[in-house]
């Protein structure tokens, strides 16, 4: 009895120093340092050690030490699998390795002339130590005496172990958030700020100057000429060095303070100037940018030799908040750019916004995504040989006020820079939910909806539990959806990614990688990624049978699906001829303008009504 009475307070003293405010904010070695320290005397074990195993586990490093007598006391060790693969394997299949006797357990005798009987070791306590579902490492439990553990301390040491596992989920958790954070601020290409950044930090500086009246600030919208023709005469690539150099050029002018430059745009920088920060007139500093910008560079053994448009805007006179402030430094910029090359001009109240405004767009497609104005197409996805519906798939749209009706191609980018994907995406998904209630109502079961989602939304961990959220409120389950994510958007091989996909498929749904084909996914990534329908991108469907090539491709996908278990889908299936090859072929689902465009969802229920069962 009293024996369990001192192994509650052992569990109690572990509780509270997990929950312990210190121990939450300590980085991870001091937190395995307590946590070893805290195994050491209360199991009074000699040596408590961590290891971590690398990504292909074949080998664990140990991170920390404590020796009972000495505290702590770490050196590098390192065991590979092949040298102890009995260990590895134990490490591997077992929750626990109570290994009483070491010297002789099979499990570990391995280590009895090298290890243990040079510093005296008879008994060990190993267990391997998780972050989220992958084995990470181990935690170890070396005792000089030799015992027989008992159930009351092997069920303590695996406290512990569970603790070191949460630390490393919890580490894994913010690495996502901090890596979200930057796609999200910062622009791959150059590592600067991007637009979403630059708004942020207007805003921030727009609250503080709220408050003590006296300052303002400039902002310096720089556009480069040409770029187009960069890209045209070499290529992408060629134009993305351009811009490279610039963005290095531009960091090297001297600018107080963070983040004062930034990417906005495919060719577009802007610069936050404070009035106390500047150090030179305004006119000087223009001058250096442009000097800075049509220096000669050399490109791929060409000398080019680059000019900017430049539109400069001022806190508070020319905008109050962010977005007129864009919309001012925008529109001065455009002026500049009519006014020729490598020209300035400041804002002025006669010179307004124009329809190429992205800001304008964007202004109304935020305001759209926030009323909850996007609409929802649908298009089925039919069985081959006799076009039934088995699902169908939810394609964003949008009526703008005078556009008329927008394609995701349309406005997508727009989203995209302005860091609006997340929210267009919850968007989409309220408004299939929102349908499939109201087809509900009317008694009409829908098929299963497949719904894209972004590469901002996968990279998100909090992705699942927004969508459980979602279906709570409308009572439907996870099964009746679906989510299409692209080649492109699963490259990363990021953990989140994998948890926001196995978090997907907990709630019941099925994946597909849309686009398939036209990234470069390797076999061994797609075996380790929970998809369950693969979707082949309509740019190989369109010249088949025709084209040799496509046709080649297409069998070739057709055959790794069928050896991966997935269902292939082809999209984009538009003639007959396609169809029969298709359905020769052993394509499992067929879209396309052959059986139907996008259509309202009304449109969709009546198809559901009247041709419940027969071909469209
Ligand atoms: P996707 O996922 O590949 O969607 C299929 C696109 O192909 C749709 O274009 C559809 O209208 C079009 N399509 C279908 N059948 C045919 C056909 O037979 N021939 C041709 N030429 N085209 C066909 P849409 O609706 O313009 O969407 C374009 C892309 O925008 C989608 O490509 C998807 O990547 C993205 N998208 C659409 N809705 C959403 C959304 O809600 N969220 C996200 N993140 N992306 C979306
Ligand atoms: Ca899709
Ligand atoms: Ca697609």
């Amino acid at each position: 009895m009293s024996q369990n009475k001192t192994f509650i307070e052992f569990h109690e003293t572990l509780l509270k120093l997990s929950h312990n405010a210190d121990f939450i904010n300590e980085n991870r070695s001091r937190k395995l340092a307590s946590l070893s320290a805290l195994a050491g005397r209360l199991l009074h074990v000699d040596r408590v050690s961590v290891w971590q195993m690398n990504a292909g586990q074949d080998r664990i490093d140990s991170e920390v030490l404590y020796l009972l007598d000495k505290g702590h006391d770490y050196r590098p060790v390192s065991l590979v699998d092949t040298d102890n693969p009995a260990y590895f394997k134990a490490l591997k299949t077992a929750r626990v390795i109570d290994a009483g006797d070491a010297l002789n357990d099979p499990r570990t005798a391995q280590f009895a002339e090298p290890y243990f009987r040079p510093l005296g070791i008879q008994s060990l306590l190993d267990l391997p130590v998780f972050d989220g579902g992958r084995l990470s490492g181990a935690i170890c439990l070396e005792s000089l005496r030799r015992r027989t553990w008992t159930l009351p301390e092997i069920s303590f040491a695996i406290a512990i172990a569970d603790t070191i596992s949460l630390v490393n989920t919890h580490d894994a958790w913010i690495r996502a958030q901090q890596q979200l954070d930057y796609v999200t601020h910062y622009d791959n290409l150059t590592g600067l700020p991007n637009l979403q950044s630059f708004r942020e930090r207007l805003q921030h500086l727009i609250r503080k100057m709220r408050q003590r009246e006296n300052d303002g600030f400039t902002v310096i919208w720089i556009d480069l000429d040409r770029l187009k023709a960069v890209n045209d005469g070499m290529g992408a690539a060629g134009g993305n060095r351009v811009i490279a150099e610039i963005a290095n050029r531009l960091r090297g002018l001297y600018l107080p303070g963070r983040d004062k430059l930034a990417r906005i745009g495919g060719d577009e920088f802007a610069m936050l100037v404070r009035d106390h920060e500047q150090q030179r007139h305004l006119q000087d500093l223009i001058q250096q940018i442009q000097h800075c910008i049509s220096d000669p560079m050399t490109i791929d053994d060409q000398t080019l030799r680059m000019t900017a448009s430049i539109g400069i805007c001022r806190y508070p006179e020319d905008g109050l908040d962010s977005e007129s402030l864009l919309r001012s430094g925008e529109a001065a910029m455009y002026h500049a750019k009519e006014s020729g090359r490598a020209q300035m001009q400041a804002f002025r109240q006669d010179i307004h916004s124009t329809a190429r405004s992205r800001f304008v767009l964007e202004s109304e497609l935020r305001h759209a995504i926030q009323h909850n104005q996007l609409d929802v197409f649908y298009q089925p996805i039919v069985e081959p040989d006799n076009a039934e519906i088995v699902s169908n798939e939810a394609l964003v749209r949008w009526q703008h006020p005078a556009r008329g009706w927008m394609s995701p191609m349309e406005f997508l980018d727009v989203a995209r820079n302005a860091g609006l994907m997340q929210e267009l995406g919850l968007s989409v998904l309220r408004r299939v939910c929102e349908d499939r209630r109201n087809a509900r109502q009317q008694g009409i079961e829908m098929t299963t909806t497949a719904i894209n989602l972004s590469s901002e939304q996968v990279m998100d961990g909090r992705l699942p539990l927004r969508i459980q959220e979602m279906l709570a409120e409308f009572g439907l389950s996870g099964d009746q959806l679906e989510f299409e994510v692209t080649e492109d958007a699963i490259k990363g091989d990021s953990k989140s990614l994998q948890t926001t996909l196995n978090g997907l498929v907990d709630l019941g749904s099925r994946l597909s990688i849309d686009d398939f084909g036209t990234g470069y996914s390797s076999l061994s990534r797609l075996k380790h990624l929970p998809f369950s329908k693969l979707k082949i991108d309509r740019s190989f469907i369109h010249e088949i049978p025709g084209d040799a090539d496509d046709c080649a491709i297409t069998l070739s996908i057709l055959g790794l699906a069928r050896g991966l278990g997935m269902q292939v889908v082809a999209e984009g299936v538009e003639t007959e001829e396609q169809r029969r090859w298709l359905t020769i072929q052993g394509c499992d689902l067929l879209q396309g303008y052959l059986f139907s465009k996008p259509i309202p969802i009304d449109t969709l229920l009546e198809y559901s009504a009247h041709h419940k069962r027969s071909v469209l």
